[in-house]
């Protein structure tokens, strides 16, 4: 059965961007009379926080986006995250690295593997990382056709177990995807650069390969992602209707006149009818409200 998720990070309260990508993985869902899950990135305990999550579900439900089963917070499967880790360990998968983030931001942002074949102290301040094949450079995106990634960034090294003890994004949602099973992932087009290694580490975890497709970002006039951190305003304290007009328009729906101010759940149900994976552009949206 197809199934398809939305995975935001409670950061802060949704902004017209993880809108248009909720909608659009929703009517995705609901257009193949699939589930759809809702799942709560909150590993990270400096940037998440229970309001903002609150506040998320809050917006979904004002906006007619119901979720299938129950929400799925990340926060609340760590051991199993280590547990994935462990295995690996004994793969011999991942080793320990130490290196500063001001080397990494010198070497341009991409791990060189330098720590590879270096044996750490136990006291020592490390982070995890996938000892990582690298034979993955591609993709086929369903809305985007081919997708490759240069070698160098496909094949990193990157961290799966931060030296703060914090899981990270890359191993959590890989493991969640499979646990929860995901066939689809529809989501913003910022994740298109981390997705072949992503498929490296869910091959070498010996999971079940999804589908992707991503959907375009929406810019502000200024040629920002639409984010927290420029702050975006926050869709819950807008006009619901024209909100989601606009979202959906991001995603090439165009709504018939008459239901531009209709509530949210009728111009949704539009749209699962309406909705064609033709139709979203491939470019970034701008927008202004
Ligand atoms: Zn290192």
């Amino acid at each position: 059965m197809y199934t398809g998720r939305f995975a935001p990070t409670p950061s802060g309260p949704l902004h017209l961007g993880s809108l248009s990508t909720a909608i659009g993985s929703f009517l995705r869902a609901r257009s193949q009379k699939g589930k759809w899950l809702l799942r709560i990135e909150d590993l990270d305990r400096q940037r998440c926080s229970r309001e903002a999550s609150d506040s998320i579900l809050k917006t979904l439900e004002i906006y007619g986006l119901e979720y299938d089963g129950c929400v799925i917070y990340q926060s609340r499967q760590v051991e199993k995250y280590r547990e994935i880790i462990r295995s690996l360990q004994f793969r011999n998968l991942v080793y320990k690295c130490s290196c500063s983030r001001k080397r990494i931001k010198a070497l341009g942002g991409i791990y060189d593997g330098r720590c590879r074949n270096t044996v750490h102290q136990e006291n020592q301040n490390f982070s995890v990382r996938f000892r990582n094949p690298g034979t993955v450079l591609s993709f086929d995106d369903i809305a985007r056709g081919h997708i490759e990634t240069p070698a160098a960034e496909s094949g990193e090294d990157f961290v799966l177990l931060r030296s703060d003890g914090t899981v990270a994004y890359n191993l959590a949602v890989v493991a969640d995807d499979e646990t929860e099973g995901v066939t689809e992932i529809v989501r913003g087009a910022d994740l298109i650069p981390v997705t072949t290694r992503q498929l490296n580490l869910i091959s070498v975890l010996g999971y079940r390969t999804p589908v992707y497709m991503h959907l375009p970002l929406i810019l502000s006039g200024t040629d920002l992602k639409y984010s927290k951190q420029n702050h975006a305003k926050p869709v819950n304290e807008s006009d619901p209707s024209l909100m989601c007009a606009t979202a959906m328009k991001c995603l090439g729906l165009i709504l018939p006149p008459d239901l531009c101010c209709a509530p949210p759940r009728e111009q949704l149900s539009w749209g699962i009818k309406n909705f064609r994976i033709d139709g979203i552009p491939r470019n970034n949206q701008t927008v202004s409200y």
